[in-house]
């Protein structure tokens, strides 16, 4: 177990052995997590001013104190950092973002018959991922090519497990149908490792393979098997004529590129497999003002971190003093030699010269969404005559179906994008009745009788009587902000039993300005438009998840109730077992039976009950 120590900036008191320190703030904050293999001479450089990255100076004045987690050797301190880096994301480390959602394949090789689906986070430490892919389209297109030429399941497991003839994924031969018995597991697995093989990019590797096994099956007469391998090899060929860049490397390769710009980076990262350039990967710009070395050092490590598809090389811009250590870090976690190269000449050098080119495109490309922001900011600042710029914009929306399970919720955009660790949702205490405006004025009040700052603009979605009542919560609570409310139009209209309605009419949005009568239009604006009307959905979209899980955990609640032969022993039985009604539905059938005083039949039964809820 590492011993810690802590420290209130006395250097000698930093321990002479490896390990990983932390540096707080005056509050206790973590903002910075470093490692060494002597700590002390590390802290030492802090105080003595031989730390020359840039943002130092400024590290320093705001470490109030130091904490020291010792160990046994660099390498568990590497592994150490790292896990502390992901969990507190310290202000002055390297935090690698990625840039967008990127999507992956994944399959699970321990199942008896794996499939292949699409995923965008990385769930299971057991799974194989492939990818990324720069888009959900491209994850599905290539999602769709498998599963036509390397038919494996595509059910999920809960229908697989439950399934006892196969579907029409079977009829079409899109599937050899593991459920109904009609592939043995041995197939199957072979199967499961082509597709692996084409995923992982080592077509020529796959379609030798194929081949072979075509020829034994046309020698032992197996025409059938023989000609379905025909097709197969013919696909892959045809795929392979499509991509015409092949770049000759017999190893797996990342090029890791970068762009800097007043010590800042762009970081772009290539990945060849089988001589194809497969794909690209790419993060947020790291504004941090450090050094190349830090920022080569923390891009490795932690984009391998949770990676299984490491190359067995990876050509980086620049030496770096971490650079033997992460080598070996990855080798062992690859198990084999992984090469750290920095090319001078050469096609590596060539391929180095793309990754740095992506990654400056990227900076700029970057830069400009930035100013175009701003710019969308500084637009709506005018029009609506607002006092200050709109850089943190919050939302607020109600859900509730005739006042039952009512909620509200909060989103709040910074500088033109969503915050989303700043959300904020609220379950109605005080009323049941369809009262919406009431509902406003309680989660205003809750929000603003906070600490939280209050936003530079408050949008409320709704009209007139949405933005009065916001105005009066502020005016209340004594909080000034700029307040609009962001509607579409809304008639009246007699119903057939002769009752005056309300109903929205499908119109543009207007916007509700406090003090004006009338609501303004932004359609000749309409990328400010947009961005009111993107806040605005998210909020919407926000409160209502929040309502659909209230009432569907009701709805479960009452289901259970409702399922014969299951008392309130049984009930309470279910519930210590599995903690909720939502785990209890995801529950198994081999699950459900493990529950004290659950039968196989009446397994199968809440199994069924709960399956269709
Ligand atoms: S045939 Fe069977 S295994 Fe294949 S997708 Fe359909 S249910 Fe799943």
């Amino acid at each position: 177990m590492p011993e810690k120590k802590s420290s209130n900036k006395r250097i000698p008191s930093a321990p002479r052995s490896p390990g990983v320190y932390l540096m707080k703030d005056a509050p206790g904050k973590i903002i910075y997590v470093g490692k060494a293999n002597n700590l002390r001479s590390r802290i030492n450089t802090y105080f003595t001013g031989k730390d020359t990255r840039p943002m130092a100076p400024f590290l320093m004045a705001r470490v109030s104190d130091i904490e020291f987690i010792t160990t046994a050797t660099e390498k568990e301190a590497l592994i150490l950092e790292n896990n502390l880096i992901k969990k507190h994301r310290p202000r002055y480390n390297v935090v690698l973002r990625d840039d967008k959602t990127y999507y992956h394949l994944s399959l699970d090789p321990t199942e008896k018959y794996p499939r292949l689906q699409l995923s965008r986070k990385r769930l299971n430490n057991a799974a194989l991922y492939f990818g990324p892919y720069p888009s959900g389209l491209a994850a599905k297109e290539t999602l769709r090519f498998v599963q036509q030429v390397f038919p494996l399941r595509s059910c999920h497991n809960r229908d697989f497990k439950l399934r006892a003839r196969p579907c029409l994924e079977y009829q079409i031969g899109r599937c050899l149908a593991p459920c109904g018995g009609m592939v043995g597991k041995e197939d199957y697995r072979k199967l499961t490792e082509s597709a692996v093989l084409f995923l992982k990019g080592r077509s020529r590797e796959l379609i030798s393979d194929l081949k072979k096994q075509m020829d034994n099956a046309s020698n032992e007469l197996n025409y059938e098997e023989a000609a379905r391998l025909r097709d197969r090899i013919g696909a892959l060929e045809h795929s392979l004529e499509k991509q015409n860049v092949d770049y000759g490397i017999k190893i797996d390769q990342d090029i890791v590129g970068y762009y800097a710009q007043d010590n800042n980076y762009q970081l772009c990262i290539l990945f060849i497999r089988g001589g194809k350039l497969l794909g690209s990967k790419s993060f947020t710009p790291i504004k941090l003002k450090t050094n190349i070395d830090e920022v080569i050092s923390s891009c490795l490590t932690q984009y391998y971190h949770g990676e299984s598809d490491i190359p067995d090389e990876i050509i980086i811009p620049a030496h770096f003093p971490d650079e033997n250590l992460i080598a070996q870090w990855l080798s062992e976690k690859k198990g084999k030699k992984v090469m750290l190269i920095v090319p001078s000449r050469g096609a590596k050098n060539a391929l180095l010269d793309m990754a740095n080119d992506n990654a400056r495109s990227l900076w700029e490309a970057a830069n400009k969404k930035e100013e175009n922001k701003m710019m969308r900011l500084e637009i709506l600042k005018e029009k609506l005559s607002l006092s200050k710029l709109p850089r943190r914009i919050e939302c607020y929306d109600i859900s509730n179906i005739d006042g039952k399970h009512a909620v509200g919720s909060m989103v709040a955009f910074q500088d033109g994008e969503p915050n989303k660790t700043s959300y904020r949702r609220y379950r109605i205490k005080t009323l049941n009745d369809p009262d919406d405006y009431g509902m406003m004025h309680e989660v205003l009040s809750r929000r603003f009788k906070g600490k939280d700052a209050p936003p530079d603009l408050l949008i409320v979605d709704g009209g007139k009587g949405q933005l009065n009542i916001a105005l009066s919560v502020c005016r209340d609570l004594k909080v000034k902000i700029d307040t609009i409310g962001l509607a579409k139009e809304e008639r009246a209209f007699i119903s057939t039993k002769g009752l005056v309605k309300k109903k929205l009419a499908k119109t543009e949005d207007r916007v509700y300005l406090p003090g004006r009568k009338d609501p303004i239009f932004l359609t000749s604006f309409p990328s400010v438009l947009a961005l009111l009307q993107r806040v605005r959905d998210e909020a919407h979209r926000f409160a209502l998840r929040y309502h659909r899980q209230l009432k569907q955990k009701s709805d479960l609640k009452s289901a259970l109730d409702e399922i014969s032969d299951i008392g309130s022993k049984r009930k309470t039985a279910l519930l210590k077992h599995f903690g909720s009604v939502k785990k209890v539905k995801d529950a198994s059938l081999e699950d459900l039976q493990d529950v004290p005083g659950i039968s196989r039949k009446l397994a199968q039964k809440i199994y069924k009950e709960l399956a269709n809820k």
